[in-house]
């Protein structure tokens, strides 16, 4: 990684002094395995004769570099990481040949071998700075240009890219040529190249300006079969409905002049915004049945790259401090578009379970920042894909169309569109049109919700008359001592009261508050109700504690309670409680498990479920800890026995109750699942589920490298491959946890896939104490890891190996002494991604002091 980093600095000086028109970018993609060869020309201009830049190149070698018509001796100007240009003109041609080389890591163009059929699937993933392991390229978001590209491949492969794919020349040797369109003007870090032996499937719509938007879904070959036409054809139906809500909500058709949706292997987000061209994770192909939480994520993820389409590639950021604004507003616009326009009517639910709880927890780590970040190079964004730039941002959205109203946000958006189609922007050309179209000052609204960080805690405080009605009632407003902002919030009160046994609202009033301290005079004389919620129909951005009563009477009638959205806000403020150790953990297990087999809500059992893993693993005194664990995985194989059949709820039961299985008793009933002696009514243990099963009985000591074998052998994918890494990364014996843990951190065996499913599985345990060698290897080897990785497999690593299950004060003095060196320090990213560890590990012995009394 080290000499591939880009400052803002020399971003911003090399876009002050060049223009650059357009890219011809020629592959080949026959030549070998390990390399590719490209020849790019590119035309620019530059202000001033005789000036230097520099153009961004990570190559395997470098043959020709042609400036203005000069060859210039590659070993003198390249270093395979940049090449430098002297002696400009005020127009110049630029020819580089090069071989860049095909990557394992999903970063560039990735190159994939499918076990099943050996046949080879290549994409790319360019954002943030990876265009440039592509071809030779000025990789920063400001120099847009138009691009074309000419693809040589495997006559029988599909060539996908941002421009129609054109009718390729055959060559008769068993190797075609595509020479695409030129793109519009966009930024390098949405370009886009897909291919191999794809399957297609394709449709079309008409866009709201009259033009016929030819559609495809593509997906591996092997994969056809769970991606069928049916599925297809639902990815459509979104995509079509998505078309339709956008253009209408925006009032500008779509941009481009086709929309292909591509499932590719080994993707490491979940779905990347490239314009016309977009990529998702194979995660989103259901080879085995998904949790409808899944399904549902499928969905706004569609939309959330469609969305992008307008924000992001036809108006992008200037530099990438400004990331939150492609971001926030993508996860904010897909989550309108699902609930308004697809069945999924509870996306907001979903939003209040997920994104806000992700967005709260990310924003009381010591790296929290301000939506509008301050991100003075390339490491520093990479690190910045988080929880502050899509769920806080997003949320903050949520709360910004409350206060200026929906039609006045959408149709400030739409100017924005308009005025800077195909151009960059900064966060101040979107306010402009905000505040032109809802007349009002954005100014101080932005310094205090964009551009400082933190979260503040909502409570009420009241007075009640003789006759039970409000004589006083006040809302208290704090923040953390590290970030002291109080800010105005336009939210909604809710009165809840036993109506037939239903907690129901009995009203709802908005208000405004604003300082430590808001007397609300409009619930004056209100007779205090059973259940007082503050942030009610949840559109502001803010923790929420309830009142004894109102806490007594939510964890009663919890499950009685029929609106999703107010039992997401009362179990998210239970969840806040616990984290901030004022609410016992144990007290959260029994909320949890007490009331789950009444959700409804996919996302928000989901989100629980997860929770209860941190609270079990993490949270609870060490001396109850096995007795609480045990304790959840029995009652999650009862909830599961109980469920409805073939329910979701009962999928995501049994899947949880791997996580737990511990006991003898519990691993016979893991085992009887995968062998087929237990039987839940309509619950298919499908290839999927027989990992899980298997990876919690080598965890639990009960199986071992030879069934993981065989199971490897039954199901010789890209999933079975995974899941068994995963498993074997889990066998409980210190040989093992050493032999796994050398070749995660010492070689380059594996690809980013592997490497991520490794490395999560390496932290599960029964008996913590195998981890206790790693909590200072870990230490040692992070700076090498940093050094010798590209970024994605560094994160994988840093995030996924940190021993954390140890979870006690011997690992928090390690730990200490390991972040506070000088060398870590001098590596800002890396020392985050350390500290975020360590943060967790502090918060989980903080509420584990509280449950020790
Ligand atoms: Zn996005």
């Amino acid at each position: 990684m080290p000499g591939e980093n880009l400052t803002r600095l020399e971003a911003a000086e090399r876009a002050a002094l060049i223009d650059v028109d357009s890219y011809d970018v020629s592959l080949d993609l026959t030549s070998d395995e390990r390399t590719f060869r490209y020849v790019t020309k590119v035309r620019f201009s530059a202000n001033r004769a005789g000036a230097s830049t520099f153009i961004d190149a990570i190559t395997d070698k470098v043959h020709r570099v042609v400036l203005n018509g000069v060859d210039l001796d590659p070993s003198k100007v390249a270093d395979n990481v940049r090449i430098q240009l002297d002696g400009l003109q005020t127009e110049n041609e630029l020819v580089v040949e090069a071989d860049g080389l095909y990557m394992n890591t999903g970063e560039g163009l990735h190159r994939f071998v499918d076990p099943v059929d050996n046949e080879v699937y290549l994409y790319t993933q360019f954002e943030v700075p990876d265009s440039r392991r592509m071809f030779a390229v000025f990789e920063q978001p400001d120099l847009k240009a138009t691009f074309k590209f000419e693809v040589t491949a495997p006559a029988h492969w599909k060539v996908v890219s941002n421009q129609p794919t054109p009718a390729p020349t055959e060559h008769g040797n068993g190797k075609a040529t595509w020479s695409f369109g030129a793109t519009p003007r966009i930024s390098s870090y949405i370009t886009a190249l897909v291919a191999g032996p794809y399957h297609e499937y394709r449709s079309e719509l008409t866009s709201s300006d009259g033009r016929v938007i030819p559609l495809g879904v593509f997906c591996r070959g092997s994969l056809a079969e769970f991606m069928d036409q049916a599925d297809a054809d639902y990815v459509f139906e979104k995509t079509r409905e998505g078309f339709e809500f956008f253009e209408t909500a925006f009032g500008v058709a779509y941009p481009f002049d086709k929309y292909d949706q591509l499932f590719v292997p080994e993707f490491n987000a979940g779905a990347m915004e490239n314009a016309g061209c977009v990529t998702f994770t194979e995660t989103y192909v259901f080879r085995s049945k998904p949790a409808d939480a899944v399904r549902e994520r499928r969905v706004i993820t569609i939309l959330h790259e469609l969305a992008h389409m307008w924000f992001g590639d036809l108006v992008t950021m200037r530099w990438w401090n400004d990331l939150w604004l492609n971001e926030s507003f993508a996860e904010y616009a897909s989550h309108l578009a699902v609930a308004n326009a697809t069945e999924w009517k509870g996306a907001w639910v979903t939003f209040s379970a997920l994104e806000k709880s992700w967005a709260y927890r990310q924003d009381q780590l010591p790296s929290t920042h301000p939506i509008v970040a301050e991100i003075n190079d390339l490491e520093d964004v990479q690190v910045n894909f988080d929880g502050i730039t899509y769920a806080k941002g997003a949320s903050v959205l949520q709360q910004l169309v409350a206060f200026v109203g929906e039609d006045a946000f959408l149709k400030g958006v739409g100017n924005y569109f308009k005025k800077h189609s195909f151009k960059n922007t900064e966060l101040t050309d979107l306010l402009v049109e905000l505040e032109a179209t809802s007349g009002r000052d954005l100014g101080n609204w932005s310094k205090l919700w964009l551009e400082t960080a933190g979260v503040n805690t909502l409570r009420p405080e009241f007075e009640v008359d003789g006759e039970g009605k409000f004589s006083k009632f006040a809302v208290l407003q704090t923040a953390a001592e590290s970030h002291p902002t109080i800010r105005p919030h336009r939210m909604g009160i809710g009165l809840y009261d036993l109506v037939e046994g239903k907690l129901t609202r009995v009203e709802h009033i908005r208000v405004d508050i604003d300082g430590s301290r808001t007397e609300l005079a409009e619930l004056m004389g209100k007779k205090r109700p059973a259940l007082i919620l503050l942030n009610d129909e949840d559109q502001t951005y803010a923790k929420i504690r309830l009142d004894e009563q109102s806490l007594a009477t939510a964890l009663k009638h919890l499950s009685d309670i029929s609106d999703p959205l107010t039992r997401a806000i009362i179990l998210g403020a239970a969840w806040d409680a616990t984290r901030d150790a004022e609410v016992n953990p144990r007290d959260f297990v029994r909320l949890v498990l007490g009331n789950i087999a009444h959700e409804t809500e996919s996302t928000t059992m989901m989100t629980l479920l997860r929770q209860l893993v941190t609270v079990g693993r993490f949270y609870v005194k060490q001396s109850e800890r096995e007795t609480v664990l045990a304790e959840i995985a029995d009652a999650l194989l009862q909830l599961a026995k109980d469920a409805q059949a073939a329910s979701d709820a009962q999928l995501q039961f049994v899947k949880f109750f791997t996580q737990f299985a511990r006991t003898d008793a519990q691993l016979d009933a893991a085992a009887a699942l995968l062998n087929g002696s237990l039987k839940l009514a309509g619950l298919e243990i499908d290839a999927d589920l027989k990992w899980e099963l298997l990876t919690a009985l080598v965890v639990g000591g009960r199986a071992g490298e030879a069934e993981i074998a065989k199971l490897e052998t039954e199901d010789n994918t890209a999933n079975g491959q995974k899941a068994a890494a995963a498993a074997r990364a889990g066998l409980p014996n210190a040989a093992a946890k050493d032999s796994m843990f050398k070749l995660l951190t010492e070689t380059k065996d594996y690809s980013n896939a592997l490497v991520q499913s490794a490395s999560m599985g390496f932290t599960r345990v029964i008996d913590v104490e195998l981890l206790r060698p790693f909590a200072t290897r870990y230490f040692e080897m992070a700076m090498k890891i940093w050094e010798s990785q590209t970024f994605k497999i560094a994160e994988y690593l840093l995030v996924n190996l940190y021993p954390i299950p140890l979870a006690d004060e011997s690992l928090l003095a390690i730990s200490r002494e390991w972040i506070a060196k000088a060398e870590i320090k001098a590596v800002p990213a890396l020392h985050r991604i350390l500290v975020e560890n360590v943060a967790n590990l502090e918060r989980a012995l903080k509420v584990q002091a509280m449950d020790r009394g």
